[in-house]
């Protein structure tokens, strides 16, 4: 018998996830011989043996992967035999090109959970436990390669026995970068409000604090958040109060499942979302007895829900044993608090005390939000458990890419070969913070994945600051991006597709090419360029930013252009009945009511028809509790007509608007009139495709702006499509809101210059 030897390439995510010593347990099992070791670009192996033990291993390598690796690629080829028997691990071999990956973080594995509680562990009760499977990684990364120098882990010097269990391939934690124990590693102490250490056990003292009604500063993995009883009004209204958030809802972390459920009805894929290494935020559908105080989601069917993922938390919850509302530690709007003294400084007056160590927070990362929708997680905010895992292109981009994203939910996206790496939600730029930390990531991602851009993409609108920023930049080619166009390359890449397609995109606002406002569009779209087909007709929005704050105004505009100088009596007329004229002749002005194709101000406007809100006090407030208050039993739709145009079609959102006035006046329930609007705008995008597959003959169509982010109108406008023979995309890595924006920007920036070479 005679022995083979193979070379084996492994690359993707492949280090920092306990890859090479699941390697040597692999090949000491087979009994082969050889060694494996990390590179610049992944992990590279040689086994030698019985050939078909070699086969048995080729395949197992890939089969039984550890849960967090991700191999994009692997490659072998034989090599000659050197008569090896034994296995080893030996030290990285570092190639000039940087290509590996780093990895999210990730929740508390099991092992680590039982050594946790396990009174005879030396790490029993220990904050920071983790190992290869588990703990901070993204967070933590400073710089590539991924070693624990290079991690906030840097000045903490491991024990002796950190030491041994680091360098023992058999163990759990060989190389596991954060390892530490409470010989060596991160401390938690409790601060009180003036940020002086409380003495006794921090983690009671915290629970103490929270159970008598307070406020606690908890410092997790990517920032601090604001911990209150979510069973307790006085708290969770405090807490709002001193936040100054008025009805956003608040999310919550459940002690365990068992508790999720008496929150909320808890489907399998959901369940195996919440408890998934990733551990997002789940929007789950609350009940009605759900044991949290109303102040925690106001006017809100759904709530979002999440179990531990740090040893912080377990500790804390396992004390605690009562659902907790956890937000982001901030002012209202401004980003999440990492930095510790900062913390101090900012959450003054919000929190009674701080849960906090002295492992710092490199970047910043706020908690994920995802909805399941039909089996699919549908990410509405990705930033902790999946940033900075790359979206994997269709194709490779012509030059290395840098997207600057939009201006609110920002994120930026760096391309590069066939990876996009985009990165955690940055936050609404016009905050000064936020646009700090814009240029943070920048400078973060490019070193870390050594990425040089060659190509800047953004947005046309410009008074975007992450457009300015792009506009400054010296040397380097500009790709202007048109918003809507953006959205409809994001839900391509999402789905590893390229077009051309039918997109129909619905959001908020988005600068369009003619200078006008757009965000009702129908584009014939691919990632190398689009045509604007069809839209909703342009409706001025009084007092530009005040229409979006009060939707009352888009109601006025929408009624008056139903029924010109006629409007029926309404409640919403009624309410405003002062400003009413004022408004309208400012719709009239032009200069202070710029002129939007909107899809998400129709929903504004007939939020405030049905008396749902005049005011929001948070982006898409009005269109999301429409979406609650909407029947999905109602059958019955609206007409909408399509006006033929040269490009395509235009449609008015007024022809709506009347049949809902009428349906009003007769006192049709509020309900139904909300369900029936759905069915409507889900009855246009059919109408709209149908037209277009006509021209175009294309049968795919891509559904991508924040508007769909409505799961109701969602499911409509899928089924309806399906039945009439589309092929439908929609997103399932990235928010098909704004957050969405880099990573198309990055894929039309960088086809872009491939079709001009
Ligand atoms: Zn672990
Ligand atoms: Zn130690
Ligand atoms: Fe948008």
């Amino acid at each position: 018998m005679t022995a083979v030897r193979v070379q084996i390439r492994l690359e993707g995510l492949v280090q920092g996830v306990g890859f090479r010593p699941f390697v040597h347990a692999l090949a000491v099992r087979l009994g082969l011989g050889g060694w494996v070791s990390n590179s610049g670009e992944g992990v590279i192996a040689e086994v030698e043996g019985d050939a078909e033990r070699v086969q048995e291993f080729l395949t197992a390598v890939e089969r039984e992967a550890p849960p967090l690796a991700l191999i994009e690629r692997l490659s072998s080829h034989e090599v000659s035999a050197r008569g090896e028997t034994s296995f080893q691990i030996v030290p990285s071999t570092l190639g000039a090109e940087r290509a590996t990956l780093v990895s999210p973080d990730v929740a508390t594995c099991e092992d680590c959970l039982r050594e946790l509680f396990d009174p005879t562990d030396r790490r029993f009760g220990y904050p920071f436990i983790n190992c290869t499977n588990c703990g901070p990684r993204f967070t933590i990364v400073q710089d590539v390669p991924y070693d624990r120098a290079a991690t906030t882990m840097a000045a903490f010097t491991m024990c002796a026995d950190c030491a041994r269990e680091y360098h023992d391939p058999a163990d759990r934690r060989f190389h596991a970068q954060p390892v530490a124990c409470p010989v060596c590693g991160p401390r938690l102490v409790l601060l009180d409000a003036d940020g002086h250490s409380v003495h006794g056990d921090p983690m009671a003292r915290a629970a103490a604090l929270i159970r008598a009604g307070g406020v606690v500063a908890v410092k997790g993995l990517g920032g601090y958040h604001l911990a209150v009883d979510a069973t307790s009004e006085p708290a969770v209204a405090g807490l709002r109060a001193r936040k100054h958030r008025e009805e956003k809802p608040f999310a919550v972390m459940a002690p365990d499942l068992p508790a999720v459920r008496r929150l909320a009805r808890l489907e399998p894929d959901e369940e195996r979302l919440l408890t998934s290494p990733r551990r997002p935020i789940v929007l789950l559908e609350r009940r009605p007895e759900a044991e949290v105080t109303s102040a925690t989601a106001p006017g809100n069917r759904a709530l979002g829900i999440m179990l531990p993922y740090t040893p912080v938390h377990h500790l804390l919850m396992r004390e605690l044993g009562v659902p907790v509302v956890l937000t982001s530690g901030n002012l209202s709007d401004e980003p999440i608090v990492y930095r510790d003294d900062e913390a101090k400084e900012r959450l003054r007056g919000i929190a009674d005390g701080f849960l906090t160590h002295d492992r710092p927070i490199h970047i910043r990362t706020d908690d994920s939000v995802v909805r399941l929708f039909r089996g699919t997680p549908m990410p509405v905010r990705r930033s902790r458990g999946y940033a900075p895992q790359p979206i994997r292109l269709a194709r490779q981009v012509s030059r290395p890419v840098l997207a600057c994203g939009a201006e609110l939910k920002n994120t930026i996206c760096l391309a590069k070969g066939r990876h996009a790496f985009v990165s955690h939600h940055i936050g609404d730029l016009e905050n000064y913070e936020a646009f700090r930390s814009f240029t943070e990531a920048i400078a973060h991602f490019q070193r870390l994945f050594d990425v040089r851009p060659e190509l800047v993409a953004y947005d046309l609108h410009p008074e975007y600051l992450s457009t300015k920023w792009a506009l400054d930049q010296d040397g380097l080619d500009l790709v202007g991006v048109q918003h809507h166009h953006a959205h409809a390359a994001s839900c391509l890449a999402d789905n590893g597709e390229e077009g051309p397609v039918i997109a129909v995109i619905f959001d908020g606002l988005g600068y369009g090419t003619d200078g006008t406002l757009w965000g009702g569009e129908f584009l014939v779209a691919s990632v190398a360029g689009f045509e604007r087909a069809g839209h909703l007709v342009p409706v001025p929005m009084p007092g530009g930013a005040a229409a979006i704050r009060e939707p009352w105004r888009m109601a006025a505009v929408y009624l008056e252009r139903a029924f010109e100088r006629d409007p029926p009596p309404l409640a919403v007329k009624g309410r405003h009945e002062a400003q009413w004229k004022a408004i309208l002749e400012l719709a009239r002005s032009g200069s202070q009511a710029p002129l939007s194709s909107s899809m998400g101000r129709l929903f504004d406007a007939v939020s405030a028809l049905l008396d749902v809100r005049d005011a929001v006090s948070y982006e898409g407030q009005a269109a999301i509790e429409l979406e609650q208050l909407a029947d999905p039993a109602a059958s019955g739709t609206y007409d909408a007509q399509l006006t033929p145009t040269a490009a395509g079609f235009v449609v008015d959102g007024a022809g709506p608007v009347r049949a809902i006035v009428e349906e009003i006046r007769r006192g049709l329930d509020r309900s139904v009139i909300a369900g029936r609007f759905h069915n409507a705008v889900a009855d246009l995008i059919v109408q709209g495709c149908r037209a277009l597959r006509e021209r175009s003959g294309l049968g795919t169509v891509a559904l991508s702006g924040g508007v769909f982010q409505n799961v109701l109108l969602l499911g409509r406008a899928i089924d309806r499509l399906e039945a009439s023979g589309f092929r439908v995309l929609r997103h399932r890595q990235v928010p098909p809101n704004d957050g969405g924006i880099s990573l198309g920007q990055a894929v039309v920036a960088g086809c872009s210059l491939a079709s001009d070479r």
